[in-house]
C-alpha cells in the first residue's frame, strides 16, 4: 500500500524570499521524513503577481488577456522551481511541474478560468518514483489537445483552488493551506486586534466569509472542498501551532449566532440620478452590465417622485471604469439626469449560519453602527449574512464596534468541544 498523501499549499508571503523558500523546504523535508507522500502547491513569491500586473500596465492600458495569463503564470513557475532546488539542496528528491504538466485542465477563460478536470497521471508517476511533486498554483491549460492549448489563470488567490482540486483528484488524506496567519479568525486579524482564531468553521460560513471579502481562502477553493468533502486545514507557515479546520460543522444549529465578520474594499457605488420610473428601465441598465461581465451586487431603487427615481448599485472597484464606459451611453439614451460614482466605500458583513431564523441581529448591527457614528449607505441580506455599505474611512471603526457588540472574542463552549473532537 502506498503511504498517505498530503497536499500542502504555501501562499505568497510564505515563499517571499530565498530564506523563506528554504524554510518551507525544511518543513517539507520533515513531513517527508514522517513517511508521507507530498504534493506541494505554491503561489508566486510575495507581491510578484501585483508586480507583473504593474509591468503589463506600464506597457499598455489594455493588455491582451492571453499574453497577460502567460506572464502571470511565470510567477508561480519561479517559486515552484526554486522550492524544488531548495529541496534538492536538502537531499530530498523533488520535481516542479507547471499547472499544465500537472494535468490541470480549465475552461479556457483568461484571467478567471475554472478547473474543468484534472488528469494527474504525471503527478502520480512522479510520486511513485519517490519524489515530492511541486505544482505551480493558480494556472492550468485550456484543453486536452496538445497542439493548441493555452495557459490560463484561475483568478486572484487561485492557488488555494489548485490545492483543493488536487487533493480531491488524488484522494489526499489531508489538504493543508499554509499562510501568514494562524488560521481563520472571527475578523481579519490585521484590522481587529481582538479577533479570535476559530478551531473549526463550517463550509457554508467559510464560503460566505470568502464571498464577502475574507481573502484568506479563495471562494472556489471552499466550494470545491465542500462538494468533495475535503477537510481543509488553514495554518501558519511561520510557527508550529494548530490551525483552523474547514469542514462540515454539525454544531451550527445549536450555535445560532454570528460566527465572524468580513469586509471588502474592492467595491464602488454607482448611482443613476433621476431615471424615468417605468417598466424596462432596470433591464436596459443591467443587461449591458451583464454582457460586459460586470458583477453587480447590492441594488437599491428609491421610491419614485414625479415619474423619476434614483437607482444605486455596487460593482467591484476594479470594474468601475468599465461600468462607467458601459453606462454613459445608456444614461443619455434614458434621459437620466446624471451618473455619479463613489469608490471610497466598503462593505462590512456579519456572517453566521443561524442568522436567518434568529431575530434581532439586523437591529443590533444597525444600532451598533449608529452608536459608532457610522452611516449606512446600503444594506443587503442573505440567509447567512447581513451586509452594510459604509464609507471606507469608517471601516476599521465599524469592524471593531461590531466585533465587540457580537462578543466575538469570547470562545464558545461548543467550540472547545469541537476543537477536541477535530484535532485530537
Ligand atoms: P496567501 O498569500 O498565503 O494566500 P492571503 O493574503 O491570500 O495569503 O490571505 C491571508 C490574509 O487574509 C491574512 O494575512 C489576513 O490579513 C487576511 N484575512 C482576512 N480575513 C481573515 C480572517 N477572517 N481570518 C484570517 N485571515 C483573514
Ligand atoms: N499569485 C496569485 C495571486 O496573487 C495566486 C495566489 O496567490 O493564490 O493572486
Ligand atoms: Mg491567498
Amino acid at each position: 500500500m502506498s503511504p498517505p498523501l498530503v497536499v500542502q499549499k504555501f501562499g505568497g508571503s510564505s515563499v517571499a524570499d530565498a530564506d523563506r523558500i528554504k524554510r518551507v523546504a525544511r518543513r517539507i523535508a520533515r513531513e517527508r521524513t514522517a513517511g508521507n507522500d507530498l504534493v506541494v502547491v505554491v503561489s508566486a513569491m510575495g507581491d510578484t503577481t501585483d508586480e507583473l500586473l504593474g509591468l503589463a500596465a506600464a506597457i499598455t492600458s489594455e493588455p491582451d488577456p492571453r499574453e497577460l495569463d502567460v506572464l502571470l503564470a511565470t510567477g508561480e513557475h519561479q517559486s515552484a522551481t526554486l522550492l524544488s532546488m531548495a529541496l534538492h539542496g536538502l537531499g530530498v528528491s523533488a520535481i516542479s511541474l507547471t499547472g499544465a504538466q500537472a494535468g490541470i485542465i480549465t475552461d479556457g477563460r483568461y484571467g478567471r478560468a475554472r478547473i474543468a478536470g484534472i488528469e494527474p497521471r504525471r503527478v502520480q508517476a512522479e510520486l511513485r518514483t519517490g519524489k515530492v511533486v511541486i505544482v505551480a498554483g493558480f494556472q492550468g491549460q485550456s484543453a486536452r489537445a496538445s497542439d493548441d492549448t493555452e495557459i490560463t489563470t484561475l483568478g486572484r488567490g487561485g492557488s488555494d483552488t489548485t490545492a483543493v482540486a488536487l487533493a480531491a483528484s488524488l484522494g489526499a488524506a489531508r489538504c493543508q493551506v499554509f499562510t501568514d496567519v494562524k488560521g481563520i479568525y472571527t475578523a481579519d486579524p490585521r484590522l481587529v486586534a481582538k479577533a479570535r482564531q476559530l478551531p473549526v468553521i463550517g463550509y457554508e460560513e467559510m464560503l460566505e466569509l470568502a464571498h464577502q471579502g475574507a481573502q484568506v481562502m479563495q471562494v472556489r477553493a471552499v466550494e470545491l472542498g465542500w462538494v468533495n468533502g475535503i477537510v481543509i486545514e488553514v495554518l501558519s507557515s511561520f510557527e508550529d501551532a494548530p490551525g483552523t479546520l474547514i469542514r462540515e460543522d454539525p454544531l451550527v444549529e445549536q450555535r445560532n449566532k454570528v460566527r465572524g465578520l468580513a469586509h471588502d474594499r474592492n467595491v464602488a457605488k454607482v448611482t443613476i440620478v433621476a431615471v424615468p420610473d417605468r417598466p424596462g428601465v432596470a433591464r436596459s441598465i443591467f443587461d449591458p452590465l451583464a454582457e460586459a461581465g460586470i458583477n453587480v451586487d447590492m441594488i437599491v431603487q428609491n421610491v419614485g417622485h414625479g415619474g423619476e427615481t434614483d437607482l444605486s448599485f455596487t460593482v467591484p472597484r476594479v470594474e468601475l471604469a468599465l461600468a462607467k464606459k458601459t453606462l454613459e451611453p445608456i444614461v443619455r439614451e434614458l434621459d437620466a439626469r446624471d451618473l455619479t460614482t463613489d469608490a471610497s466605500v466598503a462593505k462590512v458583513s456579519i456572517v453566521g449560519a443561524g442568522l436567518h431564523n434568529a431575530p434581532g441581529y439586523a437591529a443590533r448591527m444597525f444600532g451598533t453602527l449608529a452608536d459608532a457614528g457610522v452611516n449606512i449607505e446600503m444594506i443587503s441580506t442573505s440567509e447567512v449574512r447581513i451586509t452594510c455599505m459604509i464609507a471606507e474611512a469608517d471601516l476599521e471603526t465599524a469592524l471593531r464596534a461590531l466585533h465587540d457588540a457580537f462578543e466575538l472574542e469570547r470562545p464558545e463552549p461548543l467550540d472547545l468541544g469541537s476543537d477536541a473532537a477535530a484535532v485530537g
